[in-house]
């Protein structure tokens, strides 16, 4: 039996496992299908408080696992299909190759996971020209044109990223102005390989001869006008679905699926917190994560003391 299992490797898991861990708990994290989490898509982090000349995603996420590891935490590369708390009050974790885990607390950092419009052919067009990650995927796309969907910080951010490789970048969006911070916003309307594409939703995705993105169909939602546009890749950045239809009714969701947290992080659930993008639709910041795993960690491990582990 486990004291704690922490369910997700981004800044809110891997932060519950640096405190758990120098609390003698030793944590086992479960990795989810994407270890890291969403900073492990992301290039230069600007505003996360300590790097005043910024660090890049990915090595932010390898120093967090190295830091939860320097003090006992285990990593297994396993994604939870169930969680079920048992009649004496201990959790049954199943992952997806059938085995189960045993744990006194539960700390769900799962997060939340790119959404799509929801096309026809979009699964099928997944690595043929359409993707939600610019940094995983922006290189392949050099010297043609490419689109980006949404008007929030993600959207602005990938255009920026893509014009280092795409002859041409498209930001489409619903309406006729961005979401986005201010100055995320203005880096991007002032970079000259972004072409903004405003009120306008895609309608389509069109292929080629082999299968591969070709062009979008839109329509003007002012003027109903349709239109194509040619173009080799789409990156989507619309915003997020979280991470936590596996738990049933461990936990209550709010109308978009987030977490409804009680007090602190604690859920209805007794012995089972939730901490970062998994709980947070307002703020979804890599230290506001953070800052939720560890008020997770600290609260389980009361929890815990309560039951007599120390
Ligand atoms: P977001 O702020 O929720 O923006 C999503 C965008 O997609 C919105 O412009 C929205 O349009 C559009 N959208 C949503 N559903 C759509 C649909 N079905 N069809 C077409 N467009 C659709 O999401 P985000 O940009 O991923 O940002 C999430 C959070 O992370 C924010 O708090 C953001 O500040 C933060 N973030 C920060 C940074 C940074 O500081 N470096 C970078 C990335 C993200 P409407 O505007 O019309 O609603």
């Amino acid at each position: 039996m486990e004291n704690v299992i922490i369910i997700g490797t981004g800044c809110a898991g891997y932060t519950a496992a640096i405190y758990t861990g120098r609390a003698n708990l030793k944590p086992l994290i479960l990795s989810g299908s994407m270890p890291g989490g969403q900073l492990t898509t992301t290039t230069e982090v600007e505003n996360f408080p300590g790097f005043p000349n910024g660090i890049m995603g990915p090595e932010l996420m390898m120093n967090m696992q190295t830091q939860a590891e320097k003090f006992g935490a285990r990593i297994e590369y396993a994604t939870v299909e169930s969680v079920a708390k048992t009649a004496d009050g201990h959790f049954d974790i199943k992952t997806e190759d059938g085995s189960v885990r045993q744990a006194r607390a539960v700390i769900i950092a799962t997060g939340a996971s790119p959404k799509h419009l929801g096309l026809p052919n979009e699964k099928g067009l997944i690595g043929h020209g359409l993707t939600s990650c610019a940094t995983c995927d922006g290189a392949f796309y050099r010297n043609v044109p490419v689109c980006v969907i949404g008007g929030g910080d993600s959207a602005c951010e990938e255009a920026m990223f893509l014009t280092k490789f795409a002859s041409k970048v498209y930001l489409i969006h619903r309406r006729d102005t961005l979401r986005a911070s201010k100055i995320m916003a203005d880096r991007a309307l002032a970079n000259p390989k972004i072409e903004p594409v405003w009120n306008s939703a895609v309608t389509e995705y069109l292929t080629d001869d082999k299968g591969e993105m070709r062009a979008v169909a839109l329509e003007n939602l002012v003027t109903g006008e349709k239109s194509e546009l040619e173009l080799r890749c789409v990156f989507v950045a619309i915003g997020h679905v979280p991470n936590a239809a596996f738990l049933g009714g461990l936990v209550d969701r709010d109308e978009n699926g987030y977490i409804l947290q009680t007090r602190g992080t604690r859920t209805k659930t007794e012995g089972l917190f939730a901490a970062g993008d998994v709980a947070d639709h307002v703020y979804r910041q890599a230290i506001t994560a953070a800052g939720q795993g560890c008020a997770a960690a600290l609260e389980a491990e009361r929890y815990l003391a309560e039951q007599g582990v120390h």
